[in-house]
């Protein structure tokens, strides 16, 4: 057995706690047949914290984030606390956690399983077998720079004004990310961003091409502006491997690519921050979707992007390839068997709850471990 892994399990609201119980069920599963064991603690994040400690995150759960190898977080949120103050609203738990953590590369992988890809809004042939990563820079960039604001010219006419900022040191750390994945994938990436009319577009390509010639020359790199990116992303979405940008155009880029998947339920998502002396990175695994009020409580939830994201917790955290890959064929094989969560249904597929698809993953395990 392994040495002990320890995992900071944070499931949060509405249908958080039931995708996160499906994931400890899978975890239950590697536990038992596999050569992995987790040390875990589970705490509370968002609406649920501040409904019993009056804030959406204790000190101590952000310091215990900070000391564990990874945190697992479901969703935060609901219109239960939607009067309560700004600073204490369940997504501030959240921000903050990202913040402390220093969390600056976001990973969304857009992968389309075959029995799902019919559920995209592109031809068949266009996403079928599609497997991309985009890297988005999380801290930094236009969403942060100063100075920012709304303000009155002495003739009366107001102006806005958000300022784009990057150091050589930010847009280098989230390189050195990308082209370090790739290595594990297809050892492609593409830079994406508007050097032809902005300042730092210049700087963001300068810096990149730096890092790869100094370091990472095996690996091939692309440069493309972010409008055109946006568009071969419909058009031809299979010729990306690793995607690298900043945080505004990997904001909107990343979306572009996640509903190239189909469903919002089948999305996972990392968060990265820096390595320490030993090289272990911080980092924060969860699914793209938010805590789906609507359907919460009601076995209704799909597990999977929560599956997923733990699947890329055992890839980028533990260099755990091997598991990861299990998990992810048994997720291919269960839709391949064509049961369904009522957010990915087709005709002529049979319709089950959150637990029996958690509980058809570790099923699928059990064969393919067989
Ligand atoms: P949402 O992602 O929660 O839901 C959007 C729609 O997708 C809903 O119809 C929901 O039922 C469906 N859906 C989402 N995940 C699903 C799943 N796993 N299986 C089946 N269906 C699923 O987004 P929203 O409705 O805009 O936000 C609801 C709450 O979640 C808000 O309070 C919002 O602030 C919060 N939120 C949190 C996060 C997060 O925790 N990271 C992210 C987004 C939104």
């Amino acid at each position: 057995m392994a040495a002990n892994k320890k995992l900071l399990m944070l499931p949060g609201d509405g249908i958080g706690p039931e995708v996160m119980g499906e994931v400890k069920r899978v975890i239950g599963w590697m536990d038992k047949r596999r050569t992995v064991s987790f040390d875990i603690q589970e705490e509370l994040v968002g609406g649920s914290c501040y409904d019993a400690n009056g804030v959406s995150i204790t000190d101590e759960t952000v310091a215990d984030a900070m000391s564990v190898d990874a945190v697992l977080l479901g969703a935060v949120g609901g219109p239960k606390w939607d009067n309560v103050a700004r600073e204490h609203r369940p997504e501030a738990g959240l921000l903050r956690l990202r913040k402390e953590m220093d969390l600056f590369a976001n990973l969304r992988p857009a992968l389309v399983f075959d029995a799902l890809a019919e559920a995209s809004s592109l031809k068949l042939d266009l996403v079928k077998g599609l497997d991309m990563l985009i890297i988005r820079e999380l801290t930094s960039g236009v969403y942060f720079g100063q100075p920012r604001g709304i303000e009155e010219l002495p003739d009366g006419s107001r102006r806005a004004l958000d300022t784009q900022l990057y150091t050589d040191a930010e847009v280098q750390r989230v390189a050195r990310v990308a082209f370090e994945l790739a290595r594990k994938r297809s050892n492609k990436v593409t830079s994406v961003e508007k050097a032809n009319v902005m300042e730092t577009g210049v700087f963001w390509r300068q810096e990149v091409t730096k890092v790869h010639e100094a370091d990472y020359k095996d690996v091939e790199l692309g440069h493309m502006y972010a409008d055109n990116c946006a568009m071969q992303l419909v058009r031809y979405p299979k010729q990306f491997d690793v995607i690298v940008t900043d945080n505004l155009f990997g904001d909107i880029l990343s979306d572009c690519a996640a509903m190239l998947t189909g469903s919002l339920g089948m999305l996972p998502s990392a968060s990265l921050g820096a390595p320490d002396e030993s090289g272990r990175r911080k980092a924060m695994y969860e699914p793209v979707h938010g805590s789906a009020p609507d359907i919460a409580g009601q076995e209704k939830a799909n597990p999977l992007a929560m599956i997923l994201s733990y699947a890329m917790m055992l890839r980028y955290s533990f260099d755990l390839d091997e598991d990861a890959d299990l998990v992810e064929a048994a997720v291919k094989n269960v839709l391949a068997s064509g049961l369904r969560t009522g957010d990915i249904m087709q005709p002529g597929m049979t319709a089950v709850s959150t637990e029996a698809m958690g509980k058809a993953v570790t099923a699928e395990l059990d064969k393919l471990a067989a």
